[in-house]
């Protein structure tokens, strides 16, 4: 099954995760996010420098909201729109899959590949779940 967005983000290894692909500044250190751009966001090093990587989906609950009405197309409402902190050390915006969950902010986070239908074709998207805990 094809992908949302394939610059953005891809499968893990375990094809039930996924993880986001960067674009590391070997001058200034900076992640780069999206990958996919001319130079560095901090710096200005030209793209051909920059380290393409893959940071893991996993990370903190920093804010949350929940909108009544869908915003995008194929979004469906009630929906949880939050800011997650990856693990790597990046912010990310995505759809929260915990309508039935209480959520707070420091919750460990992990974004898993959602189907979304598009017309005829369903694509996988990128959604976070709360991540199980293990004792
Ligand atoms: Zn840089």
């Amino acid at each position: 099954m094809q992908l949302k967005n394939p610059t953005l983000y891809g499968l893990s290894e375990d094809q039930r995760t996924l993880r986001f692909a960067v674009a590391v500044c070997p001058t200034c250190d900076q992640l780069n996010f999206p990958a996919d751009l001319y130079g560095c966001l901090n710096c200005g090093a030209s793209g051909d420098l920059l380290q393409r990587r893959w940071l893991a989906g996993d990370g903190v609950l920093r804010n949350f909201v929940t909108v009544h009405k869908a915003l995008r197309p194929n979004q469906g409402a009630p929906a949880v729109v939050a800011e997650i902190e990856l693990t790597g050390g990046l912010m990310v915006d995505a759809i929260v899959d915990a309508i039935e969950t209480p959520l707070r902010t420091g919750m460990r986070m992990q974004a898993v590949p959602v189907q979304e239908k598009h017309g005829d074709t369903t694509l996988l998207a990128c959604h976070f779940i709360v991540q199980e805990t293990h004792p």
